[in-house]
């Protein structure tokens, strides 16, 4: 069977490369801002539109001539962002999006080019790129599959990654066949229901408490100062570590889940609420679980397992998972540890929400298939 994915390494561009990086994200810029001024221009005094081709054409025929010094950038790229712009247009005629806006010197750096008769490629040190020439990376996986495209990104704390988009074909990877529910907590990662807790790693909370402190920090210096900017960074950078941390240990979380068990039932992430929330704390852990869910669905589809989603109105914690009577004492979260008033069995809390997801999971796996 064959898909497509994405493979993201973190770059070591040189002096060279970087300056060539700064240059692409800047003509790239260009690029999309001037064809998105000349279509609100043409729309506002003839009701006419242009179309991605169009744009291709006058870019090389004429703005090209007019600005030489896009002739230095990848044209390849320059070419992605008015697909890019194409599609944010499209996006919001579809009203799946906004108005597309102009793009600032402190949007995200980053361009992304085609492999065109392999001008991308990779090797055990480096990516190809066009006219950037071979970028070294630290080469941490391994694929077997034609490159379509490659982004570069520059991030925030001065991070270089080169992500490539990979059309691979693939097989299943076996798994154990184990049954598993998971309650998703905060104190404790999650919660397995067979009894296992997966604690957030330690070093985790000490870099947040690294990134308050560097953040009122920051907020005390003064607006455009010399000393802000330097904060920013080392804030950002600190931001990218705990990233890193999460990452790789959400890596190893979902990979065990995967390789472990052919169903897995969790709690369905309630995207609406989350969207609503502006605690800066709880933003991070918000964006960290809905990466966990995407890291957990494409382990299982890896592992041929299935990924059951149960809905977050279903009283997980508060049905006792031995005899099914529902205690509305557990409303209150202080509760951690409960006995049943009808049966007498004892229960942690988190452990019996996790079977109780695991169960109701199942029925819906079996609903599906009567
Ligand atoms: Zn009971």
């Amino acid at each position: 069977m064959k898909r497509i994915r994405g493979y993201k390494y973190r770059a070591y561009p040189n002096n060279k490369q970087k300056e060539f990086f700064e240059k692409n994200f800047g003509c790239c810029r260009f690029v999309y801002n001037y064809y998105l001024e000349a279509k609100q221009k043409l729309w506002r005094e003839w009701h006419d539109t242009l179309s991605y081709n169009e744009m291709c054409r006058d870019l090389t025929h004429s703005v090209k001539r007019e600005n030489a010094w896009l002739r230095e950038a990848d044209s390849t790229a320059l070419q992605q962002s008015l697909r890019h712009l194409d599609r944010a247009y499209d996006n919001f005629f579809r009203g799946r999006g906004g108005y597309p806006k102009f793009k600032s010197k402190k949007s995200s750096q980053s361009y992304r080019t085609m492999n065109v008769n392999g001008s991308i490629s990779i090797d055990e040190r480096t990516v190809q790129l066009p006219k950037a020439g071979r970028v070294k990376i630290v080469n941490t996986r391994d694929f077997e599959g034609r490159i379509l495209s490659a982004a570069v990104t520059k991030t925030a704390g001065g991070r270089y990654y080169i992500s490539l988009q990979v059309e691979e074909v693939y097989e299943i990877l076996p798994n154990s066949g184990g049954q598993i529910g998971i309650d998703a907590g905060l104190t404790n990662l999650i919660t397995g229901s067979d009894l296992n807790e997966i604690i957030n790693p330690k070093t985790l909370s000490r870099h947040e408490k690294r990134i308050r402190r560097l953040q009122r920090s920051l907020s005390r210096k003064q607006n455009g100062s010399k000393n802000r900017e330097k904060a920013r960074i080392i804030l950002a950078r600190e931001h990218e570590k705990v990233t890193d941390i999460r990452n790789d240990f959400q890596h190893k979380i979902t990979y065990k889940l995967a390789n472990e068990n052919q169903v897995v039932c969790i709690e369905d992430l309630d995207v609406k609420g989350m969207m609503q929330s502006r605690r800066l704390a709880k933003a991070i852990s918000d964006a960290s679980w809905s990466e966990f869910y995407r890291k957990l669905g494409y382990k299982m589809e890896d592992h041929g397992g299935i990924l059951i989603k149960v809905p977050r109105t279903y009283p997980s914690s508060q049905i006792c998972s031995c005899c099914g009577e529902k205690n509305p004492d557990l409303k209150d979260l202080s509760i951690r540890r409960w006995t049943c008033p009808g049966c007498g069995a004892e229960h942690d809390r988190d452990v019996n929400a996790a079977k109780n997801i695991l169960e109701k999971g199942l029925a819906m796996i079996a609903s599906q298939a009567s």
